[in-house]
């Protein structure tokens, strides 16, 4: 987990509020000192802290009229907020126009992560359907080609260096007629340990022949506070369009790199969580301090279930649950779309509050691999069976046992599962949901619910 201190105590804050018995001035004052000592501790720039501390304080007096919400969820919504504003409230992607090619320029100080970052960036876009190709110049490590080079083999993708030469401009010229056969080229550039004026020079003159589209200045989370002035000092010298935090699954100090570049109107664009090159994501302020308060990142939920089941098949299904003709095919489907949103365990993570309760992994486990079986089950069976489970006897269950790989208890519970499920559709069309409940918790298999 990354930053995982800085989500425990943030989890922490969240929870006093939720169990505080009178949420009031005095709470929050408490709070606000707990949230800033936190941020501080991983490297949020102090001025940033503190200006955060003040809203908190400020909107919370000032939003006191609010109607239709508690106190409680008051300062819930406005500590959220407000941590979502200091990395930078919307996500903002890169966005390939359509020229060829579309160039991004690495910048950053030597070893912040440019060269395995840009194979990142180069797999990210290729999967994407892009034809991708890179372009070393970075010529004052002399290493350094052919880990560029190294890196584009793994991923398949094309490289241009030059080994020998010893002037960017002049590599970059060298495969100018080439370039136009690619929808994107990703510059890497030589970095110092840190931002020299001869770094500053090299990266003018690369800007203003190049002409990138984007000018990516990548960061390493450990630098922490002093993030903000790198970040200022690269962005004078070739006006940095977006950032890149790496190394954020290394470092508890991961705050100064991704507030930091804030500051300088420059918005993070991807996260680098690890040395391989799928250990990259794109960044999404919601998302992230959801995932850092254990809150879930509902906004990615809601996604995912909207691929997974449109609008209207939810009400068809709805419609059939209250009409009472419900089949085994319309139960498939309810579980193809439960299937469709990935593991039950990931999904109890993005659920608010549940990925807090804890639930046993043998639980989890077991259900997914129950769900597992009844597909095969269901997809081993007729279509009269489909429609009608009625007619699966005993002599039939064996069969379809047999043909699905699985035991007949597992046919049997399945069947059980659905014949409950129709039960008490029937019964919700005339009585109180609420009774209803009560007789029948205890009589679904353990865990499953719609
Ligand atoms: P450059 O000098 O800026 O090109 O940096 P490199 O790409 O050569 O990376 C320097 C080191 O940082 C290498 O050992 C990388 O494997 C490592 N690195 C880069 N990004 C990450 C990351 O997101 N997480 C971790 N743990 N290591 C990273
Ligand atoms: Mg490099």
């Amino acid at each position: 987990m990354v930053l995982e201190k800085l989500s425990n105590s943030l989890k922490e804050t969240f929870n006093k509020i939720a169990k505080a018995i009178f949420v009031d001035e005095k709470l929050v004052d408490e709070l606000v000192k707990e949230i800033q000592r936190a941020l501080l501790l991983a490297d949020v720039n102090v001025k940033l802290v503190f200006e955060l501390s003040k809203t908190i304080k400020e909107r919370f007096l000032k939003e006191k009229e609010l109607q239709g919400i508690s106190a409680r969820e008051r300062l819930i919504k406005i500590v959220y907020e407000e941590l979502v504003n200091i990395t930078g409230t919307e996500k903002s992607e890169i966005v390939i126009k359509d020229k060829k090619p579309f160039k991004i320029m690495m910048v950053g100080t030597y070893g912040s992560g440019k060269t395995t970052t840009i194979s990142k960036i180069a797999k990210y876009y290729f999967k994407r359907g892009y034809k991708v190709a890179c372009l070393g110049l970075d010529v004052h490590r002399p290493a350094a080609p052919d880990q560029l080079e190294q890196l584009c083999k793994k991923i398949n993708v094309q490289c241009f260096i030059n080994k020998k030469e010893k002037n960017p401009l002049k590599i970059y010229k060298e495969f100018e007629n080439m370039y136009s056969k690619y929808d994107i080229l990703i510059i890497d550039t030589a970095g110092r340990d840190s931002l020299t004026q001869d770094l500053i020079k090299e990266l003018k003159e690369l800007n203003e022949k190049i002409e990138p589209d984007e000018n990516l200045l990548v960061m390493s989370a450990d630098i922490g506070q002093a993030a903000q002035n790198l970040a200022k000092g690269f962005h004078d010298a070739c006006n940095v369009t977006g950032v890149i935090v790496t190394k954020l699954d290394g470092t508890a100090k991961g705050g100064g790199a991704l507030t930091g570049a804030a500051a300088t109107n420059a918005k993070v664009k991807f996260i680098g969580i690890g040395e391989k090159v799928d250990d990259l994501e794109t960044f999404n302020p919601e998302g992230f301090i959801s995932r850092l308060l254990g809150m879930g990142d509902l906004e990615t939920l809601l996604e995912k279930a909207k691929e997974a089941i449109t609008e209207e098949e939810a009400k068809d299904i709805q419609e059939k649950f209250v009409k009472g003709d419900f089949t085994l095919l319309d139960l498939y489907e309810q579980m193809k779309a439960m299937r469709k949103m990935g593991p039950l365990t990931k999904i109890m993570e993005m659920i608010p509050g549940m990925g807090q309760l804890k639930l046993p992994k043998e639980m989890l486990e077991v259900q997914e691999e129950k769900l597992e079986k009844w597909k095969y089950i269901i997809n081993s069976l007729t279509k009269k069976e489909l429609e009608n489970p009625d007619i699966i006897d005993g002599k039939r269950a064996e069969k379809i046992a047999k043909g699905s790989g699985v035991n007949i208890s597992d046919v049997r519970d399945l069947l059980k599962q659905y014949k409950q499920s129709k039960k008490l559709m029937k019964m919700m069309k005339g009585g109180d949901p609420g009774k209803l409940m009560k007789k029948f918790q205890g009589k679904m298999p353990k865990g499953f619910k719609f």
